[in-house]
């Protein structure tokens, strides 16, 4: 899998050659390897992070250099650890159900379903569904909970199967699955194939847009292959015979497209405002030209630089530190910044599969958020950005003892 040194990449949607840098990051570990002991941190296997970007499509995408069995074969993720994240979810079923007149003769189809935290809404609402979700320990929960899931990969094939056993989509869902798809014209074509004729598709995804204005580089991560325009997405869909028809603007995941997709030849109306609004945002930030992509390596060192100046500050200071959220995210910053424990000590999780493990690569420990309370650090740094304002209503005691939160993403920001 992993490319000869002096191979030019291509990219994975329109196989052009791929050489130009969006964001070289390194070699690290994969962002979910989290060690269960320090003992394991000989095995750590470094991989090249490096985000390149497509002169002719304008994909923004890391090249596939691990093994699938490497990325999903201890997945620690599940999605309803997060409360905001679920409460978005049930927000989104209530709108489908109502935009697209769902009802007990219609079928769900959600891909990369997760723990059954969207899909359970459907279920309640007796609109049959089913969940496609690779981990198996993540599908079984989801299964218990009442949500019919079976454990595959999405692709043409699994989309083949599905139809033989008179399986077709009505809605067809997948959240956060986008990204991490390294077949991307595979997956796509099988989305067309499972869509009914008058079906819809929705998919959220992290905005490009928001990515590079914010420099929000710590959410490039190996399992994290393709990185989305609307400009891109829409080639990317039209090409597998599906037609955008609607774009939401999202606050998800530090800014985020939901996009609205039909066959091509569906009659379904555009809403042209929405598609009009967010192609002229990309178009005035120059998506269709080279220099937004290629001035963003220089942003993310400024990023590191000021990341790497606060904690030298603080240790001179004598202040201590912890890390709020083992997230991937958290692991592209510390491992790119050359951070370990010696620089910040321990970071605090909610999620008992994480805790008592190590973070790749920094081998920062891992521990209940209960140790806050007990260690009193000055400063709490979150490393996940994008639930913000919920870590810091939930935890606020910290000001009790004079204890500050802390994001470093785009730039150093103390908490008042
Ligand atoms: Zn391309």
């Amino acid at each position: 899998m992993t490319a000869p040194e002096n191979r030019t990449p291509q990219c994975r949607f329109c196989t052009a050659p791929l050489t130009r840098t969006f964001a070289n990051l390194g070699a690290m570990p994969l962002a979910n390897s989290y060690l269960a002991s320090i003992e394991d941190a000989d095995q750590e296997q470094p991989y090249p992070l490096h985000a390149r970007v497509c002169d002719s499509c304008r994909l923004v995408q890391v090249e596939n250099a691990v093994p699938p069995d490497a990325i999903f074969s201890d997945y620690a993720y599940f999605s309803s650890f997060a409360s905001s994240w679920v409460e978005h979810a049930r927000a989104y079923t209530e709108m489908a159900r109502q935009r697209f007149d769902l009802s007990a003769q219609s079928q769900v189809v959600e891909i990369a379903s997760n723990d059954g935290y969207l899909l359970k809404h459907f279920v309640a609402a007796d609109i049959p569904v089913l969940g496609i979700e690779p981990a198996a320990n993540v599908a079984a929960v989801a299964e218990a909970a009442g949500v019919p899931t079976r454990v595959a990969f999405f692709g043409r094939e699994l989309a083949d199967q599905l139809r033989r056993e008179d399986i077709c989509a009505d809605l067809l869902v997948g959240n956060n699955v986008l990204a991490h798809v390294p077949d991307l014209n595979d997956f796509v074509a099988g989305l067309e194939f499972l869509l009914k004729d008058d079906g819809v598709l929705t998919m959220e995804f992290p905005h490009l847009l928001r990515l590079i204005e914010e420099v929000q580089f710590d959410t490039i991560y190996h399992e994290h292959f393709s990185y989305f325009s609307l400009l891109t997405v829409e080639q990317v869909f039209a090409r597998h015979g599906l037609r955008l028809f609607d774009v939401e603007e999202l606050p998800t995941h530090g800014g985020s497209l939901r996009i609205f997709a039909c066959r091509t030849e569906s009659s379904r109306q555009s809403n042209g405002n929405g598609l009009a609004g967010v192609r002229d945002k990309e178009s005035r930030a120059g998506f269709d030209g080279d220099d937004i992509y290629a001035g963003f390596q220089d942003r993310v060192g400024v990023v590191r630089d000021g990341f790497r100046a606060f904690l030298a500050g603080a240790r001179k200071d004598g202040k201590r530190l912890a890390a709020y959220g083992a997230a991937a995210k958290g692991n592209t910053l510390l491992n790119f910044c050359g951070i370990g424990a010696d620089d910040l000590p321990y970071v605090v999780d909610i999620s008992p599969h994480k805790q008592n493990h190590y973070l790749p690569g920094s081998h920062i420990p891992i521990r209940p958020v209960e140790v806050l309370r007990e260690d009193r650090p000055d400063y709490v740094l979150i490393l996940p950005w994008n639930l913000r304002q919920e870590i810091i209503a939930d935890h606020g005691y910290i000001r009790d003892w004079g204890g500050r939160f802390v994001v470093a993403v785009p730039q150093i920001e103390i908490e008042p």
